[in-house]
């Protein structure tokens, strides 16, 4: 990449920022009632900065779809996401001997309907004999946390009680927790 061009990109970042920020900004300003769902401000800096990054992510996602209401994330059926079985869609589940990083592997395909759940044979193996796991459990654990990305889950790299965690044991965490489901839920 260019220095041109990283600059550019740069600008562009700083202006979403900035225009997030000032989406907030004026939410808090005005009460709006989608912000009184997320519950007051929070005084400790730790509940402060959870607050701000749900509220900016909020902001940010009401500004890219048009969203005017009072739920945060804007009524069923304006949401972008509903999901609708997929006539064409068949229940294959790819393993194969990829050689990367990653044990299991999520994307949309490019056409938007269609999406792609991969697991690693090589790696998958590797990690089994590696931790005395059983193949059986980090199937499961791994088929069920690319399907939480599916799902809108994100990863987390630490709270290795959730399925989304990749620090956590696959051996017995092979679910989500009750608080990833009420997550993903909320965005349906
Ligand atoms: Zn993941």
């Amino acid at each position: 990449m260019t220095d041109e061009y990283r600059l550019a990109l740069e600008q562009r970042a700083t202006l979403i920022e900035q225009r997030i920020t000032d989406l907030v900004e004026r939410a808090v300003r005005d009460h709006e009632p989608w912000l009184a769902a997320q519950g007051p401000e929070a005084n400790d800096t730790g509940t402060r900065h959870s607050w701000q990054a749900a509220a900016r992510m909020i902001a940010a996602y009401r500004d890219r779809y048009g969203i005017t209401g009072t739920a945060p994330l804007g009524n069923h059926s304006s949401f972008p996401g509903n999901i609708s079985v997929f006539s064409g869609c068949t229940s294959d589940l790819r393993v194969g001997s990829y050689g990367d990083t990653w044990l299991g592997f999520y994307r949309p395909l490019i056409t938007g309907s269609q999406y792609d759940i991969r697991l690693d044979s090589v790696n998958l193996n590797a990690h089994i004999n590696a931790n005395g796991y059983t193949f059986s459990n980090v199937v499961r654990s791994t088929t069920a946390h690319e399907f939480g990305h599916a799902l809108r889950l994100g990863d987390h790299s630490n709270l290795p009680t959730r399925l989304m965690s990749s620090s956590r044991n696959r051996n017995v965490i092979t679910g989500p927790t009750t608080t990833e489901v009420n997550e993903s839920n909320s965005y349906y």
